[in-house]
């Protein structure tokens, strides 16, 4: 939580649909996508200067932390949020299986229930890509 007459402010939760393909400067495209949420979520709610961004990647969104907040840095350098310090949480893949019912966080690349084997699986969690929260005053 932000302190003293500091801003907190909540998103949504959402996921993107389907698997985020993996491109050449990947990282870049979605913090230019992240940051411009940021801003203007800052902007609407008249903050003088973002402190703090939480954001959760999936791990199949295959995210190079680094990278990314590299890209996020350059991108709002000359932004409210240039001293924002940036948290990202990796969001283990977790797993459904459609036959036998059981969950499981997939440990490898390999796509089979580890109960019974079945590759008729659902993902639970893994493909997320979305700001948790943004601080700021
Ligand atoms: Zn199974």
């Amino acid at each position: 939580m932000p302190e003293g007459d500091g801003f907190l402010i909540i998103f949504q939760v959402f996921s993107f649909p389907g698997f985020v393909n993996r491109f050449i400067m990947h990282e870049i495209r979605i913090a230019e996508d992240l940051s411009a949420i940021v801003l203007q979520a800052a902007r609407k709610e008249n903050l003088i200067r973002v402190t703090k961004v939480n954001i959760s990647f999936g791990q199949l969104v295959q995210i190079v932390p680094d990278i990314f907040e590299f890209a996020f840095r350059e991108i709002v350098r000359d932004t409210i949020a240039c001293k924002a310090v940036v948290v990202i949480e990796i969001v283990p893949v977790k797993m459904e299986c459609n036959s036998c019912g059981s969950d499981f966080n997939l440990t490898e690349n390999y796509f089979a229930c580890n109960v019974c084997g079945s590759t008729d699986l659902n993902i639970i969690h893994g493909k997320e890509l979305f700001i948790k929260s943004i601080e700021g005053e």
